[in-house]
């Protein structure tokens, strides 16, 4: 068979422990034997990233920015145990959190689900997608640990005048933090939802903490609010679909009663924590696929879990791991099938749609990870392998359908 063409590359980030074992092994049994593939490539595995002074991410970013895909591994974040265990230069930041920063936009968050798999909250029927804005905030907060003392937050303004109150009057040691947003980015994120919503035919949720946070929040429901009404409202009504704000709190308990089948657009750290509540509940991290939308267009997929740390520990003692590469599968096929549309190559679009069928048709036929094994509902038989094994009926799988 003649490999599959790419014109324009894909940036391909890899990252670190099992994620990175599995990314080569998805590499080397799915995707070089049917595809001549193109990427720009950028090692964000940890040790890569401490080596440059975290320049990488920096560099892979801007690729993006460039060539418009990306497939993105899972990354460590450091923290303190991990300064010890790589014996690294600095606390440097999350990956994510400095990508998401240049690109914008925001992540949607979609669970794979099975007919075989039901999810725990019994009244879901369709998948709930998270829409997680991705700027600013707590991943761009500046702290400080402080001792007695008075915090202040001032503002200066282009003309030099000052708006400054006091935050607390520190009569013991404490902490303090510093968090921001843009209007133009909750713009984007707001205009992005609103489309998705629309090209998913699908109702949109937003929840803040706006009763709490009368200025911070309050500007992200004002903001969807007021572009919902001038942009949203009447192609909303058209197709019967609905934009619906509510507190965060009254939102979490109707998400748990409802059938499913909407989006939950959320700030960024209630979705990224919201989101893992939701793949859980849906069955398992490994299931959730993540992609990363620029305003401008611009997309970087990736698996929605980290680097299953406890299994490459593992791994590393000579284990074979039953580590589920779903959600990292997805991250290719979907990266593949947006270069594909993007560059009009239906052989591409193709292959990524029938590499998906694969996987689908293998869980299926019972043949899957430990992680999914406790989930199914019984009624076919299970075989549970390893993730190399796995990977290898895929590609049986995959082989048959071309
Ligand atoms: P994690 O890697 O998502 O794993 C948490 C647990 O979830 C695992 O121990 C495993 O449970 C289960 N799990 C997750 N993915 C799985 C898969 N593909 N197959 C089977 N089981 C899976 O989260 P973490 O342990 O909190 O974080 C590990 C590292 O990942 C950290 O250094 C963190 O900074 C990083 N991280 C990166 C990203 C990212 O790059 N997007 C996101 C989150 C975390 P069992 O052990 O019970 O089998
Ligand atoms: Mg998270």
């Amino acid at each position: 068979m003649e490999k599959i063409k790419m014109t324009t590359p894909l940036v391909e980030m890899d990252g670190d422990e099992m994620t990175r074992i599995i990314w080569k092994e998805i590499k080397d049994e799915l995707i070089y034997p049917f595809v001549d593939l193109k990427t720009e490539y950028y090692d964000l595995g940890l040790i890569k990233r401490d080596e440059t002074d975290d320049e990488i991410t920096v560099k892979s970013a801007e690729a993006t920015k460039k060539y418009g895909v990306a497939v993105k591994c899972a990354t460590i974040t450091p923290n303190a145990q991990r300064m010890t265990e790589y014996n690294l230069k600095k606390m440097w930041k999350s990956p994510n959190g400095t990508i998401r920063a240049i690109l914008d936009g925001t992540v949607f968050r979609a669970p794979i689900t099975l007919p075989i798999i039901k999810p725990v909250v019994k009244t879901w029927e369709a998948p709930i997608t998270i829409a997680r804005h991705a700027y600013g905030d707590v991943y761009k907060a500046t702290e400080f640990r402080v001792g007695k003392g008075k915090a202040e937050l001032v503002f200066t303004d282009e003309n030099g005048v000052e708006t400054r109150e006091t935050v607390y009057d520190f009569e013991c040691d404490g902490v303090l933090q510093g968090q921001y947003n843009k209007d133009s980015s909750i713009k984007s994120f707001a205009r992005s939802c609103f489309n998705y919503a629309l090209s998913v035919k699908q109702d949109l949720w937003f929840s803040t903490k706006d009763t709490i946070s009368k200025k911070y929040d309050h500007t992200f429901k004002n903001i969807f609010q007021e572009i919902y009404e001038t942009e949203f409202k009447a192609k909303f009504e058209k197709q019967g679909l609905e934009y619906f704000y509510t507190l965060i709190d009254d939102a979490v308990a109707r998400v748990i009663r409802s059938k499913g089948g909407f989006i939950w657009a959320l700030k960024n750290y209630d979705g990224d924590v919201m989101s893992d509540m939701v793949s859980t509940a849906f069955g398992s991290l490994a299931m959730m696929t993540s992609v990363l939308v620029s305003p401008d267009g611009k997309y970087e997929y990736e698996a929605a879990h980290g680097t299953v740390t406890r299994h490459y520990y593992r791994y590393l003692k000579g284990e074979k791991t039953s580590t589920n590469p779903m959600a990292t599968i997805y991250a290719w096929t979907g990266a593949l099938r947006k270069r594909g549309e993007l560059d009009g190559l239906c052989d591409l679009v193709d292959f990524a749609n029938k590499l998906e069928k694969a996987c689908i048709d293998t869980l299926l036929s019972g043949v899957m990870t430990k992680d999914l094994v406790s989930l199914t509902d019984g009624s076919v038989e299970i075989k549970q392998v390893n993730t190399s094994e796995f990977i290898k009926e895929i590609r049986n799988n995959l082989e048959k359908s071309l």
